[in-house]
């Protein structure tokens, strides 16, 4: 940390000694460089961090050079009172570029969004307000008490200053509640969804930042260089500052600060070649998207993530679990308000195929509900139906005592309802902490005004949400990976994991789709503990499972689903000597006293009896 902070420290005084070593020419490239950060900072909002395509920044760009070049040259506006109209409009257009991002994504997302880049710079290069491809020039000096801007070296000083307050607030957004949001979007826009984040408003706030950093570069632009010509804020320059993103790194803020310096001292510098350089950049950002995706600023993280997966196997893993320490429990949830949650006749049809048939299901507070059937019965796509994955085709979800059919993901979170994926959805690219977090944080996207004006309350927030997190990482026995990534542990914790995030929202009810798949004996063990301690903690629990054991071991009822119909619900006992269940499990030919239907998947591997020695395995 102090190492870190005298690397802050050093590279500050270093910016700032930096004018007194340049001379004219270079202080004015460097002025340019640090525009392009600037820029480069809001592309990796936006694409990095967020996960939305974004090929409109230079029309950001544009808007806040232009609409400061209009308002001062055209209606005398003073220059900051222009630069904060400027800023607005700058946002304005970004919340319309991210109009599009709420119906599409990946490559449509970014044929879009250029689309609209290149339908800017078609209108400034011939609309007469905009001085046609002539341009707009007599742009005044900003002016400072006190300061002489017209010097690029004290103009420098101002945009050092812009940008540094720029990084540090993004890397402030980044590193909290939104910025946790935006990467757990980015990364499973579904889970996401599912944990309470409200995807549609993410990725406006996505756009909003990246038009934000694109409005500031206009601006400092337009007061460095006073001219305003379309050839500036040309597809050339855009893909540029693509390769800026890319090359520096598009996930982190610094990285793209890196790129877009490095990349315009080198044009400068190529800049007899350039035909050669544009498509030396071209070269390069290949090689980058293949060998380093993650870009320059990746790189040292997955040189650790190469050598730790080497250091250590999944055995030693496994001995770092530890086991889950139990809910107090509390007095079964009264049940004088009816069902917690109440399914009537239910139907979901897929182009031509009925994965669920009038399917009707009522499950009481404090129960602990089993679903089971042979594959493709429909139970996962009945978990979707309650989750507001799927919109039912007809039929009524009712979840405590509200209408919930048409409801999104994000709201059902909201009222406390929680859930786990068949095929796990953990954040990959966030640690297994940030992955609680994200489901633990309750708060709605709309207070986060508070960045803007009221940073202290942001850092009190995640204060406590970090200690609630720390409490949640012991109970389930992860605090020993709470800095991993998901994807490089067991499979057995990923689950446990998936489980943790799922309860950090403390709902009402949890559903689990087949979260004993690909455990060993001793983990379902120890999942059959976690789910009854949760019931007792006070949430009622609907699960999935193909582990007959389990299921018989765990829920009070059970309702067999087969090809989208109910079949059966009753008790454990009931319903596997019910001639229709045994029929679905095991077809017609089935004789009438087959034992109980067990098609539980093969564990992928013993695991050692707790305490004894692990054998050292030393890949994975
Ligand atoms: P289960 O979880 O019981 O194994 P699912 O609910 O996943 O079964 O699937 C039930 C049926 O619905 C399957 O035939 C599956 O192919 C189909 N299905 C599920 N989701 C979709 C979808 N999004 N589009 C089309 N078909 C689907
Ligand atoms: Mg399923």
């Amino acid at each position: 940390m102090t190492f870190r902070a005298g690397g802050i420290g050093v590279l500050a005084v270093a910016a700032w000694l930096l004018p007194y070593g340049l001379g004219g020419y270079a202080i004015h490239v460097v002025n340019i460089a640090l525009i392009y950060a600037l820029l480069a900072m809001g592309m990796g909002l936006a694409m990095g961090i967020s996960g939305q395509i974004n090929l409109a920044q230079v029309a950001f760009f544009g808007v806040g050079a232009y609409t400061l070049a209009i308002l001062t040259t055209g209606y005398g506006h003073g220059f900051w009172t222009a630069a904060a109209l400027a800023l607005l409009a700058t946002l304005v257009t970004g919340l319309f570029v991210g109009i599009p991002a709420l119906r599409m994504q990946s490559h449509y997302l970014g044929i879009v969004t250029l689309g609209l880049a290149l339908g800017f710079i078609n209108w400034i290069t011939n609309a007469s307000v905009t001085g046609g491809a002539d341009g707009i020039s007599g742009i005044p000096l900003p002016s400072l008490p006190g300061v002489d801007l017209s010097s690029e070296y004290l103009y420098y000083y101002l945009e050092l200053t812009v940008c540094a307050v720029g990084l540090g607030f993004g890397l402030f957004v980044v590193r909290t509640s939104l910025g946790r949001r935006l990467r757990a979007m980015r990364d499973d826009s579904l889970a996401a969804g599912a944990m309470g984040a409200e995807i549609p408003l993410l990725r406006m706030t996505a756009f909003l930042l990246a038009s934000l950093y694109g409005g500031l570069a206009g601006v400092l632009y337009a007061g460095l260089i006073r001219y305003v010509a379309p050839e500036t804020f040309s597809i050339g320059n855009m893909f540029l500052l693509l390769a800026m993103v890319i090359i520096g790194g598009r996930r982190s803020l610094v990285g793209c600060v890196v790129g877009a310096v490095g990349l315009t001292l080198i044009r400068e510098w190529l800049s007899d070649f350039s035909t050669y350089a544009q498509l030396g950049y071209g070269v390069v950002v290949v090689l980058m998207v293949v060998f380093a995706p993650t870009g320059l600023a990746g790189i040292p993280s997955r040189v650790r993530e190469f050598t730790r997966r080497r250091r250590r196997g999944d055995a030693e893993d496994r001995a770092r679990l530890r086991p889950f320490r139990p809910y107090d429990v509390v007095k079964a949830p009264d049940d004088g308000h009816g069902p917690l949650l109440d399914i009537r006749s239910v139907t979901q049809d897929f182009r031509g195929l009925r994965a669920l048939d009038e399917v009707s299901l009522t499950v009481r507070p404090g129960e602990i509900r089993g679903i089971v059937g042979p594959n493709g019965s429909g139970k996962t796509t009945l978990f979707n139906v309650i989750s507001g994955f799927y919109r039912a085709t007809s039929g009524q979800v009712r979840f405590g005592g509200r209408a919930t059919t048409t409801a999104r993901p994000y709201t059902l979170s909201l009222l406390g309802m929680a859930r786990t994926f068949q095929n796990l959805r953990l954040f990959g690219r966030l640690t297994v902490r940030e992955n609680i977090l994200v489901a633990l944080d309750r708060t709605r996207t709309h207070s986060l005004w508070q960045y803007a004006v009221w940073q202290p309350g942001v850092v009190r927030r995640e204060r406590s949400l970090r200690r609630e997190a720390q409490e949640l990482l012991e109970r389930f026995g992860l605090a020993d990976f709470a800095e991993a990534a998901p994807g490089s542990l067991p499979y057995g914790i990923q689950r446990r994991i998936e489980i943790a995030r799922a309860m950090a929202s403390r709902p009402r009810l949890l559903l689990l789709d087949e979260p004993a798949a690909g455990l060993n004996g001793e983990e379902v063990q120890e999942l059959a503990r976690i789910v009854r301690s949760i019931r007792d903690g006070g949430t009622t629990v609907v699960l999935i499972e193909h582990n007959m054991g389990l299921v018989m071991s765990l829920c009070e009822r059970v309702t067999v689903l087969s090809g989208g119909v109910v079949i059966a619900e009753g008790t454990p006992a009931e319903v596997v000597a019910a001639p229709e269940v045994i029929e679905a499990y095991l077809g017609d030919a089935a004789p009438a006293d087959v034992p109980r239907p067990e098609p539980a998947p093969p564990a992928p591997q013993p695991a050692p009896p707790a305490g004894a020695p692990t054998p050292k395995e030393t890949t994975r």
